[in-house]
């Protein structure tokens, strides 16, 4: 009998990547694809950084593994002190996982405990929003509002309380401003803490920029600074999932330092690693901290690889790579030319709706009609040609969309390594173009 790795698509053979190579992975046959999503926003540092290989090499030489219910680690207390140093606002303790979702389960439960530890059993429900991603796991897919990854689960997830997520390229109306529209984002939550009663409310959760399922949607100018102030007003916690967006994919190493506030959580994954080992964490605020030290002293939580010491090593190496060769500043450089060269290839293609992002995470959303923003047929799979036709095309780029919940057009997400230049750069505007024109039957 066949044996099989079970594949996320078990329809389609997938090719065996075998190298990477700086921006590009290499299959078996040779074929070179520039990795322009790094995957899913991962390998923010490309494929063989040569310091972070080091850094692994020599922790699987000292230590690979020590259970967190009997030791620290060194790898784990040096990450924590990296991050948290670097972390603005109060932000006291790294809780360090293996990958997003477990992430994010740690501060949903981090955040149910808490309450319990300052005497409020009765805060049960979270609030976040639609069209939302925060994790395959039960508990992050409750929160999460994306209906088509959700609804075969439904049974088994509980529901949260839910508001629109901020999307004005189609949510936004006509006569009404920036501000406007933040207010209005911003009522709507208040009167779903008023629907559920605030006293029943643990958190908020929510992207700070949008990733797998909006596709790089930043919040309107003053929008987060209004979800701050509510929480604050009704004394309920934000989390702000930064798995896909923080650790300086937009520009700054925390996504909401760009929003002048500061989350209660914060989780991060995929950049943390760089995708050189599976790692997430949650950092928590000095007033949780600060209740579990003073209260129970124990989170009914964890897992065997909780602060994996190789894993954590990784991470340092990554992030000190990042600081050393001031790679959040290329972010920032070639995000501003990744923008311009997408709106000059695209800003008036009859199938480009919008173009949007922060830094190096720009999304590109498609439409059959750009006067109505018609999306295409989901029945088309506009995405699933695209990604195809990039990989042979020999490149990586991120597809979303089609039929999440009823409306959403099809979009693909960029998250080029931030080692990349202005060739880098160029070439996959051109890959991308080319790709395009070939779907919609331009080429
Ligand atoms: N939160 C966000 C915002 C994400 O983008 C993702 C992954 N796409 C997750 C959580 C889940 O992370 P993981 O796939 O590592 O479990």
């Amino acid at each position: 009998m066949a044996t099989h790795v079970f594949h996320r698509s078990l329809k389609s053979k997938l090719p065996l990547a075998v190298r990477g190579d700086g921006p590009y992975i290499i299959d078996e046959n040779g074929k070179r694809y520039l990795d322009a999503s790094g995957g899913a926003a991962v390998s923010c540092l490309g494929h063989s950084n040569e310091a972070v290989r080091a850094a692994i090499h020599a922790q699987v030489d000292q230590l690979a593994y020590a259970h967190t219910g009997f030791f620290s680690s060194k790898p784990a207390e040096d990450l924590a002190d990296f991050l948290i140093a670097r972390a603005p606002g109060n932000m006291e303790a790294a809780y360090f996982v293996s990958g997003g979702s477990e992430a994010v389960e740690t501060a949903l439960k981090m955040a149910r405990q808490y309450f319990l530890e300052i005497g409020q059993p009765e805060r049960k429900h979270f609030i976040a929003r639609g069209q939302s991603y925060h994790g395959n796991t039960l508990g992050a897919l409750s929160v999460g509002g994306n209906q088509w990854r959700k609804k075969q689960f439904a049974p088994l997830l509980v529901e949260q309380g839910r508001v629109s997520p901020c999307y004005p390229y189609r949510d936004q109306k006509a006569q009404e401003s920036e501000e406007e529209y933040a207010t209005r984002l911003a009522d709507e939550l208040e009167n779903e803490i008023n629907r559920l009663g605030a006293e029943n409310i643990i958190g908020f959760v929510a992207e700070t920029v949008s990733g797998a399922t909006l596709g790089a949607q930043t919040g309107v100018k003053t929008y987060f600074q209004k979800i701050r102030d509510i929480c604050d007003h009704y004394d309920i916690l934000l989390i702000l999932d930064e798995v896909m967006c923080g650790m300086g994919r937009t520009g700054s190493l925390f996504a909401y330092e760009q929003e002048g506030i500061v989350p209660d959580i914060v989780t991060i994954a995929k950049g943390l690693g760089g995708g050189y080992q599976p790692i997430g964490a949650a950092l928590v605020s000095d007033k949780i901290y600060r209740a579990f030290q003073q209260g129970s002293g124990v989170f009914m939580n964890g897992h065997t690889y909780l602060g994996h010491p190789i894993a954590c090593a990784a991470a340092l190496a990554v992030q000190k790579e990042i600081e050393k060769h001031n790679l959040i500043d290329n972010v920032q450089k070639m995000g501003d030319l990744l923008d311009k060269k997408l709106h000059e290839a695209f800003d008036n293609h009859p199938h480009v709706g919008d173009i949007r992002g922060r830094g190096l995470f720009r999304a590109v959303e498609f439409v059959e009609d750009k006067k109505t923003k018609t999306p295409f047929d989901p029945a088309f799979s506009l995405n699933t040609k695209l990604k195809k036709t990039a990989m042979d095309l020999g490149m990586i780029c991120y597809p979303n969309g089609g039929t999440i919940d009823g409306r959403l057009g099809d979009h693909v997400l960029l998250a080029p390594p931030f080692i990349a230049d202005e060739a880098l750069i160029d070439e996959i505007v051109s890959r991308l173009t080319r790709a395009l024109n070939r779907v919609t039957g331009r080429e």
